[in-house]
């Protein structure tokens, strides 16, 4: 029998009833329950107890093996000794000062040892907040005011970055040539529509006329190497190498966002495009799952935060907890760590390619080493270059039914997205399951 979304969706009501119930008395206090709008799945969220390791256990009594690992920022699971030891160390210093602490250089030390376009780094409480100062950073220096984005890239939610992460073909954003910026909420001043400018993913001519027409005004290019709020989309390594050519020759700071694809070689991502970009905004894994955020690169445009030209601060920057997180996260983040993550997601993309295909099912696998997805789609065969495509071709029908499927029988996948973020405490048997149960919710699916 086919599966259907409704009843689909009434077996994840069945399964999570305490997790509504806390989402319906929380409410009365919080707008729907919860202040992240992300961690939505289905009807309300999956509130969780603790997490160990490659697992979550939530009220409802149910452990899920976490293939999601909030949206890729524990990289070493959950409660990883070595993470916890740090924690507990910084924490028997104290909680908050006005000053800084070793911990901050610490982290600092090992990102700019890492990864070879950082000079200098300095921290914020979260990738959005970085994102923020990586533009400032980029305005400061050129003395321009725009900035370039590509469609489908996330950001963060600051009011330069919040346009055309989902830009509807349908609706208001113009031809792929020639996009326009459509916001992604309401409140978005329309009077900064015409400073952020778009451009489409993987169309290195469009791009390329785009960036020549604007640059007396464009301070920076800021882009994910792989999106992934936007819809799971790598880049070409040649449009990026044109990018750099083109940002290079034009006077335009590149920003590569790496809030999330940091994880994916000690150097970053970057390095396996071996690109360098001059600025990289970094979030996530850097905190071993504490919040907080960075900008790092070249030591010209960072002497600007130096010498207060471009000011930057805040009362919890470079948190001696969170950055004691960060710092025991990566040390226990080598190379061969990553490569057994990776490992792990190019097995899962290939296997379930095959299958995909013997079966002429209408699904895709998309991604790159840890961070990898599925694409649902409207009919066998479609090639997904750009957000537009996703919106264009993929089936959200489809894609949620394969979701709650996932959690009832016991994953934890990113819910909207359609994606996984592995952390190194999965283990072979995981990827062994994770690949037989996506086999069988995709035959009852499509058979
Ligand atoms: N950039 C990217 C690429 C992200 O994925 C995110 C968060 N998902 C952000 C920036 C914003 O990070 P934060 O939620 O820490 O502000």
């Amino acid at each position: 029998m086919k599966l259907t979304l409704e009843a689909s969706t009434q077996r994840f009501i069945n399964k999570f009833k305490k997790s509504a119930k806390i989402t319906e008395e929380a409410s009365k206090y919080i707008p729907g329950g919860y202040s992240r709008a992300s961690v939505k799945v289905g009807p309300h969220p999956i509130f969780v107890e603790r997490g160990e390791g490659a697992s979550l256990f939530t009220v409802d009594g149910h452990e899920l093996r976490d293939f999601h690992n909030n949206f890729s920022v524990n990289v070493l699971g959950h409660r990883h000794p070595k993470i916890l030891e740090a924690i507990e160390q910084a924490c028997k210093d104290g909680f908050s000062f006005g000053n800084p602490t070793k911990y901050e250089a610490k982290l600092a030390k090992l990102i700019c040892d890492r990864v070879e376009s950082i000079d200098k780094v300095v921290f914020t409480c979260s990738a959005t907040e970085a994102c923020m100062a990586s533009v400032n950073l980029a305005r400061g220096y050129t003395g321009k005011g725009k900035i370039a984005k590509l469609e489908g890239g996330y950001h963060g939610s600051g009011n330069d970055f919040f346009w055309s992460i989902h830009p509807d073909p349908l609706l208001h954003s113009g031809l792929a040539t020639n996009p326009k910026p459509v916001p992604d909420t309401m409140g978005m001043p329309e009077a900064l529509r015409g400073n952020t400018i778009v451009m489409p993913q993987n169309d290195l001519a469009t791009c390329k006329r785009i960036l020549t027409q604007n640059a007396k005004d464009i301070a920076a290019l800021i882009l994910e190497l792989q999106t992934a709020a936007g819809g799971l989309i790598t880049l070409d390594k040649a449009f990026v190498e044109g990018l750099r050519e083109i940002t290079r020759d034009l006077g335009i700071v590149l920003i590569f966002d790496e809030t999330i694809t940091l994880r994916m070689a000690t150097g970053g991502m970057q390095s396996v495009f071996g690109v360098k970009p001059d600025l990289t905004v970094m979030g996530k894994a850097i905190g071993g799952g504490l919040p907080i955020g960075g900008v790092g690169g070249s030591e010209a445009i960072l002497y600007l935060n130096e010498t207060g030209q471009v000011f930057h601060s805040g009362t919890h920057h470079g948190h001696s907890v969170c950055c004691a997180a960060g710092a025991a996260c990566l040390e226990n983040l080598t190379q061969p760590a990553i490569d057994r993550i990776n490992g792990f997601g190019e097995r899962i993309k290939s296997e379930l390619s095959k299958f995909t295909q013997e079966n002429n099912y209408p699904v895709n696998l998309a991604g790159w080493g840890s961070c990898i997805g599925f694409e649902m789609l409207d009919q066998v065969g479609r090639k997904i270059r750009s957000c537009r495509d996703i919106m264009t071709f993929c089936d959200n029908n489809t894609r949620q039914i394969f979701n709650y499927e996932l959690i009832i029988r016991g994953y934890m996948p990113m819910w909207q997205r359609g994606q996984v973020a592995l952390s190194t405490s999965l283990t072979e048997a995981d990827i062994d399951g994770f690949i037989a149960t996506s086999k069988s919710i995709m035959n009852e699916m499509f058979d």
